[in-house]
């Protein structure tokens, strides 16, 4: 097989196998089942390599490659254009290949702005944003630029949570405002969206983001970033208060077809995209 049709994506990894990476076997179920002649595969890239590594890429023809942590940043200097809201958030997270020029993007808020929409459109709507890391900056970002009236992001650290604030008043018309986060964080009313941005309840089943569970309504919509396990306690606790629940599996597929939209001009199905990390994670239900 030539390297033509051999169509690899690169992607950084920087401790999981590629047996137990999930985005790997869910990228491969849905080109397998979609009949797109490419591969992903992880390839464990060391920071003082990055530059080789994309200049490979290139050489290899690839059309495309996502980036995690720690070289979301630290790529944008070995592209030739990066896309608006990559800009804003100042970070990418995917990169595509046309005719030998790199093209960053992200697609971390893009991913979650599209599951959201499934349920509603956040333009004009009033959001609480809990945390201020990566997933909460491009999140964010992409809720302002989809016309949200207000996001007010709550952190512990609330110099993380107002540089957030400053970006969206800078780079958007939407209404921003840092708070600090400290006890059991009411749900201020008129709130239409609740989204759970930090790393609270990642592998913990019971772990519950510290917010006054009163004070959830049934009229509002409550997102969890948290992709394993998906229904977190905090979507149960929701549930039961009758709120509308959107899980974390909904941003990791929706992240994957933005990523083969970019690279292939295809839409890859969300069902075996999601069935495959339900496998994965065990999901019975
Ligand atoms: P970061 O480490 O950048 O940010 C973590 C955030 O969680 C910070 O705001 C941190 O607050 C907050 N936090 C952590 N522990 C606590 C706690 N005990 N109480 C209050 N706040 C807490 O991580 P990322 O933003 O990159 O990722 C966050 C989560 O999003 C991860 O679990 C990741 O798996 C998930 N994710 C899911 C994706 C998907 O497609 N479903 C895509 C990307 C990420 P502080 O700043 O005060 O420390």
């Amino acid at each position: 097989m030539t390297n033509r049709n051999f169509r690899a994506i690169l992607t950084g990894s920087f401790s999981s196998p590629c047996a137990d990476n999930p985005t790997v076997a869910m990228m491969e179920a849905a080109y397998a089942h979609d009949g797109i002649d490419a591969r992903y595969i992880n390839c464990d890239v060391s920071a003082d390599n990055l530059k080789e590594a994309v200049r490979g890429a290139v050489a290899m023809e690839w059309v495309g490659f996502n980036c995690s942590l720690p070289h979301k940043v630290a790529v944008m200097e070995h592209l030739n254009e990066i896309a608006q809201s990559a800009k804003i958030i100042g970070a990418v997270n995917c990169v595509s290949i046309r005719d030998g020029r790199l093209i960053g993007d992200n697609t971390d808020g893009k991913g979650f702005l599209a599951s959201l929409k499934q349920a509603t459109d956040p333009a004009g709507q009033k959001v609480l944003l809990l945390g201020a890391g990566g997933a909460a900056r491009a999140i964010a970002v992409e809720l302002g630029l989809a016309g949200a009236k207000s996001i007010m992001i709550a952190n512990r650290k609330l110099e993380k949570a107002e540089a957030i604030a400053d970006l969206l008043r800078k780079n958007t018309d939407c209404a921003a405002e840092a708070v600090g986060w400290e006890a059991d964080l009411h749900v201020p009313e008129g709130v239409d969206i609740v989204i759970n941005a930090t790393s609270i309840g990642f592998g913990e089943k019971e772990a519950l983001p510290p917010i006054a569970l009163q004070s959830l309504t049934e009229k509002m919509i409550i997102a969890d970033v948290i992709p394993n396990p998906p229904m977190t306690r905090l979507l149960r606790e929701a549930k039961s208060r009758g709120c509308t629940t959107l899980d974390g599996l909904g941003m990791l597929v929706n992240q994957g077809i933005i990523g083969a939209e970019l690279w292939f001009e295809r839409k890859l199905s969300a069902d075996i995209m999601k069935r495959t990390l339900e496998d994965i994670f065990g999901v019975t239900d």
